[in-house]
């Protein structure tokens, strides 16, 4: 099990989004940095963390959270439903119907019609909400 939140770091810099798996913490999501993170995701390199030597903190929890926040808003893939379901969309104030959507890695999917199908959706459907911790087998 992975234990996803928010940590400060042991040497007083700053926060940084995290995750704990049997005892041992890395950087995670946007926070991930090398040398003391895993880059085992195309995110160390092509994403929109921090790239190698480049230090990444954040002042605040807050500010390490939206981080995190802001990484799985960018890293969204598409979602499809079975030829014969069809759901609203969930944007607020939005009655079409759509067999699509957007799934974030650890904050949630979204059933978003063609329009709305994007980042913004994604955001009106799981608005950012602070003391976020996260349990998960990945
Ligand atoms: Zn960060
Ligand atoms: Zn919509």
């Amino acid at each position: 099990m992975n234990y996803y939140e928010a940590r400060q770091r042991s040497d007083g810099s700053g926060w940084a989004w995290t995750s704990m798996n049997d005892g041992v913490i890395h950087t995670s999501g946007g926070c991930v940095t090398w040398p003391d993170g895993r880059p085992t995701e195309e995110q160390a390199i092509s994403g929109t963390g921090p790239k190698p030597g480049q230090p990444h903190a954040h002042a605040t929890r807050e500010e390490a959270e939206r981080c995190f926040y802001d990484h799985e808003a960018a890293s969204l893939r598409p979602t499809q439903m079975p030829e014969d379901e069809q759901r609203r969309c969930e944007q607020p104030g939005c009655t079409a119907w759509t067999q699509r959507g957007l799934a974030s890695r650890l904050l949630g999917d979204a059933d978003l019609c063609d329009e709305h199908r994007n980042a913004d959706g994604w955001r009106a459907v799981h608005p950012f909400f602070p003391d976020i911790e996260i349990a998960s087998s990945y």
